[in-house]
C-alpha cells in the first residue's frame, strides 16, 4: 500500500519483488525478480502485478488507473538511473520490452512488444550510438509491426504485403539480405499502414506507447487464444488470474557477429538427457528463434563459434539448476559479447524426459524421492505408452525434419488449423496438421490433430514446444517439404501430397512418410521402472488391472499390476470358437439342450481361467460371472431380417432354377443346358438354404422374445444367474476346477468369484448356494478344499444402502462405478456422453464428465457409506474399485481417503494409477503433517 495515496502497490522492480510470489508477480515476473536477486545478469526492469490487470479489466472506461501510470513512471525513472539511458532521449535512448506473464505459464498465448520507445527521434539516437543504420531501421520496422498488430489491431498481412513488395522489387528472399535503405523504406511504409488502418499517426510519445502496450497485454488475458488455452487445460482463477506485465530494458542480439540470441533447456526436454539443449542464431533477435523464421543452429556449435560465450552459458545452466532444482527453459541474448539471461521457467518436457530427469536429479542429490514423484503428473505417463512405427514394416521416408516431439502418428494431411478442427474434432477424422510454421493462433488445430508437421523452425519453435507439452508427435523444420497452404498441397521432391492424403510422421526420428504405417506399443524405460518402484514403496493403494484375456493379463503384469480386479467373462464368450456354442446355449429349447451346450463351454472356460491364474500367480484374479443380457450374443434383429430376406430370395431363385431345368427341355434339346443348371443346383444345396432359414428364424424369434426396452436395467447380471442357474453354475465350476488344477500343480494363486448387479442379500445368497454346492462336490472329489474368496460388485444404489447385509455374505466389495454413476445420475452410460453431457460441461452444469471423473459428491458419497457399513459388519472386508474411474488420478485420491485397498483399471492406465496412488499417499502425509503443525 502506498501510504501517501492510499492506493495498493502494483509495480515492483526486479530487485525488490518477492521471487516466490507468482500470484503477485506472475510466473515470468517472479522469476525475473528471483534471477536478478540471485545474481544472474538480467537486464533491469519491473513487474506490474496481475492484480492491476484485473482492476483494469473491471473498469468500464478501459483506461489504466492514474495511480498505476504514476507508479510506472517512477519505475521508468529508476530504470533510467540504473541504465544511464533516458526514455525518449535522442542521444542515449532507453528501449524496453513489454511482456505478459500470468501465474501459470501459457506459452505464446498472450502478447509481447519489443523495442518500445522507438520513434523518429530515438531512432536517430540508436543509429548514432551503434553506428549501424541497418540495425536501427531493422529494430524500428519490427517495433512498428509488433506494436501495430498487438496494441492497435493492425493485421499482420498488411505489413507483410509491404515487406514482400520491397523484397520482390530487390529480388530478395531472406530478411537478412535487406539493406538499411530497404529497411528504412519498410519502416516508412509500415508507419503509413498504421495511419491508414487506425486513422491516426503512429504514436511518437514513448509514454503513450507504453500505456497502450500495457493495455494490450492486459487485454490479451481475455483474448480468444488465452481463453481457449485456459479452458483446454482447466486453468481456473485460483491457479492464474490476470496477467502481469514485465517491462524490461532491451538488449540486442542483432548487433553484429559478437551478438546472438537463443533459447535453451538445461536438459534435453525430449529425452531427459543431462546435456544443455537448445538453439541460437548469431546476429538475430529472440523472436527469430521462437517464430521459426530462420532455422537456428544447435547449441553445441557455440563451443567452436563463440567459445567464451559457450563457457558462460554452461555456468549459467549450472547456476539455474542448482538454484531452481528443476529443469529450466531459458532465453538468453548476447549483446556485443555480454551474456544476458532474459527469462527462465520450469521446462515443459514430455513424459520420457520428466521421468528420466526425476530419476537422475534424485541420484545427483538435487531433489529427493518425494519430489521426484510429485513433479510428474500421473496422466503424463500415458505419453510413454505412445506407439512407435512398427520396425518390421519397411518404409521409405520422403522427408527428414527435426525430431521435435516423440511418438508416431498417421492421419490425413490438413493445411490449416480451422480445417484440422473441422475434420478432426467435428468429423472425427485422424489429421496431421501440416504448416510452414505454426503460430499461437493455430492452437485449436493442435488440439484436433494427431500430430504436427512443419517445414520451418527448430526444436524450440512454437510447433515443437506446444506439441511436446501436449505429448503429441511433431516433426519440425522438414525443409525438404514445400508447403502450399493456398492450394492445400505439399511438394516433397518429385512426390506431393494434398489435403486428405494420408501421411505418417515419426516425431522420435523426424521422418515423414506418405501413406499409413502401422505402429507398435512402446516399452517401459529403466527410469520409469525405477520411478514406479519408488511409487509402489510409498503408495497405500495397490493397483490391479481389468483384464479379461491372458494377453491382457500379461500386459497388465508388465505394467506392474499386482492383481486382476475384474475379468469380464463375456469377452471370452465372444471368441470365434465359443460364440456358436454360446448361441446354441441361448437358443436351446430345453434345460437338457442348454446343458449340452454348457458342457462344451465348461472345458474352454476352465482353460481360460487356469491361464489367467497362472499369468497372475501368486496375485489375485477376480472373475466376474456373466453380466450382459444374453441377447447381446445374438445378431442384431435388423441384420437377421436382412439375412432372412436374402435367404428367402435365394430359396425362390433355386426353385426357379428347378422349374427352368424342366421347362427348358420343352423348347430345346434336353441336354443342351443341363450341365450349367446342374452346376448351379450343386453349388447351392436347397436343403442347406432351408436349414439356414430355419436357424435364422429361430434366432429372430429368440431375439424378439428377449427384447427389452431398457436392457441395461433389464435381464442381466445376477438376474440372469438366477433365471438361468446352469450358466452361473458352469462358470463357477470352471473357476473352482481351474483353481483346483493349479493347486494340484503347486501354483500359488488367489481366485475370487464376483457377482454383478447385486441389489439384495437374497440374490447373493442364492449364488452363494451354487458356489457352496459345487465347491462341496469338488472338495469331495479331490479330497481337499479350494482356497478362494466370494464377493460382490457394488454397482446398484440399493447395494450401497444394503452394504451391511451384503457384507454378511460377501468377503470383498468391488465398486462398479460405471453402473453406479449411471444409476446415481439416471444418465444412460450408453447415450449421455454423445447427447447432453458435452453441453452440461460447456454450460458449467457439471464440471467433469462423471463417467470419466468420479462424482465425489454423489457417487462418492454412496461409496463412502457402503465402505463404512460394510466394514462395520466385516472389519477385514477387502474393498476395491473396477469402474473406469479406477484409473483416474483424482478419483484415486478419493479412493484412498475412503479406505479402499486397491484400484483396478485397464492395463495401459496401470502406470498412471501407480503414480497417482503414490501422489495420494504423499499428499495425505502432507495434509496430516500440516494438520499436526496447526495443532501445535
Ligand atoms: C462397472 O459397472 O463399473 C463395471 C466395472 O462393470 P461394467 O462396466 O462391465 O458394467
Ligand atoms: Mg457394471
Amino acid at each position: 500500500m502506498n501510504a501517501a495515496t492510499g492506493t495498493k502497490k502494483h509495480v515492483f522492480a526486479f530487485t525488490e519483488g518477492d521471487g516466490k510470489d507468482k500470484k503477485l508477480l506472475g510466473g515470468k515476473g517472479a522469476n525475473l525478480c528471483e534471477m536478478t536477486q540471485i545474481g544472474l545478469n538480467v537486464p533491469p526492469g519491473f513487474v506490474i502485478s496481475p492484480a492491476a490487470c484485473l482492476e483494469y479489466l473491471d473498469l468500464p472506461s478501459r483506461e489504466l488507473p492514474a495511480s498505476l501510470m504514476d507508479e510506472v513512471r517512477a519505475h521508468m525513472r529508476g530504470l533510467e538511473t540504473r541504465t544511464s539511458k533516458r526514455f525518449g532521449d535522442a542521444g542515449n535512448p532507453l528501449l524496453v520490452s513489454v511482456r505478459s506473464g500470468s501465474a501459470l505459464s501459457m506459452p505464446g498465448m498472450m502478447d509481447t512488444i519489443l523495442n518500445l520507445g522507438l520513434n523518429a527521434t530515438t531512432l536517430e539516437g540508436v543509429i548514432a550510438q551503434t553506428g549501424d543504420r541497418r540495425f536501427g531501421y531493422d529494430a524500428y520496422r519490427r517495433f512498428i509491426q509488433l506494436f501495430g498488430k498487438v496494441a492497435q489491431g493492425v493485421p499482420d498481412e498488411r505489413f507483410d504485403r509491404q515487406l514482400d513488395a520491397v523484397k520482390q522489387r530487390g529480388g530478395i528472399t531472406e530478411d537478412v539480405a535487406l539493406s538499411a535503405d530497404d529497411l528504412r523504406e519498410i519502416s516508412e511504409r509500415f508507419l503509413q499502414v498504421v495511419e491508414e488502418t487506425t486513422g491516426r499517426p503512429f504514436p511518437e510519445d514513448p509514454f503513450a506507447q507504453l500505456k497502450l502496450a500495457i493495455k494490450a497485454v492486459f487485454n490479451s488475458w481475455m483474448g480468444k487464444r488465452a481463453v481457449d488455452y485456459r479452458r483446454q487445460f482447466n486453468i481456473t482463477t485460483d491457479m492464474a488470474n490476470g496477467t502481469a506485465v514485465n517491462v524490461q530494458t532491451m538488449v540486442f542480439g542483432n548487433r553484429g557477429e559478437d551478438s546472438a540470441t537463443g533459447v535453451a533447456f538445461t536438459r534435453n526436454p525430449g529425452t531427459g538427457e543431462n546435456q544443455l539443449f537448445g538453439e541460437y542464431l548469431v546476429n538475430a533477435q529472440g523472436e527469430d528463434v521462437v517464430a521459426g523464421i530462420r532455422t537456428p543452429k544447435p547449441i553445441d556449435r557455440m563451443t567452436a563459434e563463440m567459445p567464451q560465450m559457450a563457457k558462460e552459458l554452461a555456468e549459467l545452466r549450472a547456476k539455474l539448476e542448482t538454484h531452481y532444482r528443476e529443469v529450466q527453459d531459458f532465453e538468453f541474448t548476447i549483446e556485443c559479447g555480454q551474456l544476458f539471461c532474459l527469462q527462465t521457467r520450469n521446462g515443459k518436457m514430455n513424459a520420457t524426459a520428466m521421468v528420466r530427469t526425476s530419476v537422475e536429479m534424485e541420484r545427483a542429490g538435487l531433489i529427493d524421492k518425494k519430489e521426484a514423484l510429485l513433479r510428474i503428473q500421473p496422466e503424463a505417463l500415458e505419453q510413454m505408452l505412445f506407439p512407435r512405427l512398427d520396425p518390421g514394416v519397411p518404409a521409405e521416408p520422403v522427408a527428414q525434419g527435426l525430431s521435435a516431439s516423440p511418438g508416431a502418428a498417421s492421419g490425413i494431411a490438413v493445411f490449416d488449423a480451422d480445417r484440422a478442427e473441422h475434420l478432426g474434432e467435428e468429423l472425427g477424422r485422424k489429421v496431421i496438421l501440416v504448416r510452414e510454421e505454426t503460430k499461437p493462433e493455430d492452437i485449436h488445430g493442435f488440439f484436433a490433430a494427431q500430430g504436427i508437421l512443419t517445414s520451418r523452425g527448430g526444436k524450440t519453435s512454437h510447433a515443437a514446444v506446444v506439441a511436446r507439452s501436449m505429448g503429441k508427435p511433431c516433426v519440425a523444420g522438414a525443409e525438404g517439404i514445400g508447403v502450399d497452404v493456398e492450394r492445400r498441397e505439399a511438394q516433397v521432391g518429385e512426390a506431393s501430397f494434398r489435403e486428405g492424403d494420408i501421411i505418417t510422421i515419426d516425431g522420435s526420428t523426424g521422418k515423414v512418410y506418405l501413406g499409413e504405417i502401422p505402429t507398435v506399443e512402446p516399452n517401459f524405460t529403466q527410469e520409469l521402472d525405477q520411478l514406479l518402484q519408488w511409487a509402489d514403496e510409498v503408495a497405500r493403494l495397490r493397483v490391479w488391472a481389468n483384464a479379461d484375456l491372458p494377453d491382457d493379463a500379461r500386459r497388465a503384469v508388465k505394467y506392474g499390476a499386482v492383481g486382476i480386479g475384474l475379468a469380464r467373462t463375456e469377452r471370452m464368450f465372444n471368441a470365434v470358437d465359443r460364440l456358436p456354442i454360446v448361441i446354441e446355449m441361448i437358443l436351446a429349447e430345453t434345460p437338457e439342450e442348454r446343458q449340452a451346450a454348457l458342457d462344451r463351454l465348461l472345458p474352454l472356460q476352465r482353460a481360460d481361467f487356469k491361464e489367467l491364474f497362472q499369468v497372475m500367480a501368486p496375485n489375485p484374479v477376480t472373475i466376474r460371472l456373466l453380466d450382459p443380457p444374453i441377447h447381446e450374443f445374438l445378431p442384431d434383429e435388423h441384420q437377421l431380417e436382412r439375412d432372412l430376406e436374402a435367404l428367402r430370395n435365394l430359396d425362390e431363385t433355386m426353385r426357379g432354377v428347378t422349374v427352368l431345368a424342366g421347362a427348358i427341355g420343352l423348347i430345346q434339346a434336353p441336354d443342351k443346358h443341363r450341365v450349367e443348371i446342374d452346376g448351379v443346383r450343386r453349388t447351392v444345396d436347397p436343403a442347406l438354404v432351408e436349414a439356414a432359414i430355419v436357424k435364422k428364424e429361430t434366432m429372430l424369434h429368440k431375439v424378439r422374445a428377449l427384447y427389452e426396452t431398457n436392457p441395461m436395467l433389464g435381464h442381466r447380471g445376477v438376474r440372469l444367474g438366477i433365471t438361468f442357474p446352469e450358466i452361473y453354475r458352469m462358470q463357477i465350476r470352471a473357476i473352482l476346477e481351474a483353481a483346483a488344477d493349479c493347486a494340484k500343480l503347486g501354483i500359488e494363486i488367489q481366485p475370487r468369484i464376483k457377482v454383478p448387479q447385486v441389489g439384495t442379500q437374497e440374490e447373493l445368497l442364492r449364488v452363494k448356494d451354487y458356489v457352496d454346492e459345487i465347491h462341496a462336490e469338488i472338495r469331495q472329489h479331490d479330497g481337499r478344499p479350494v482356497d478362494f474368496r466370494f464377493g460382490t460388485m457394488i454397482e446398484v444404489v440399493r447395494a450401497c444402502m444394503e452394504a451391511g447385509p451384503l457384507a454378511e455374505v460377501a468377503e470383498f466389495f468391488s465398486f462398479g462405478t460405471n453402473d453406479l454413476t449411471q444409476a446415481a445420475f439416471s444418465f444412460s452410460r450408453e447415450d449421455a456422453e454423445n447427447k447432453f453431457l458435452p453441453l452440461y460441461s460447456r454450460a458449467g452444469i457439471l464440471r467433469d464428465n462423471p463417467f470419466e471423473v468420479l462424482d465425489i459428491k454423489g457417487v462418492g458419497k454412496l461409496m463412502e457409506l457402503a465402505v463404512k457399513w460394510g466394514k462395520e459388519v466385516r472389519p477385514q472386508m477387502h474393498v476395491g474399485i473396477c469402474g473406469e474411474h479406477g484409473g483416474h488420478p483424482d478419483s484415486i485420491g478419493f479412493c484412498q481417503r475412503i479406505g479402499l485397498d486397491y484400484v483396478s483399471c485397464s492395463a495401459p492406465r496401470v502406470p498412471v494409477a501407480r503414480l497417482a496412488a503414490a501422489h495420494a499417499a504423499l499428499l495425505a502425509e502432507d495434509a496430516v503433517s500440516e494438520a499436526a503443525a496447526r495443532n501445535v
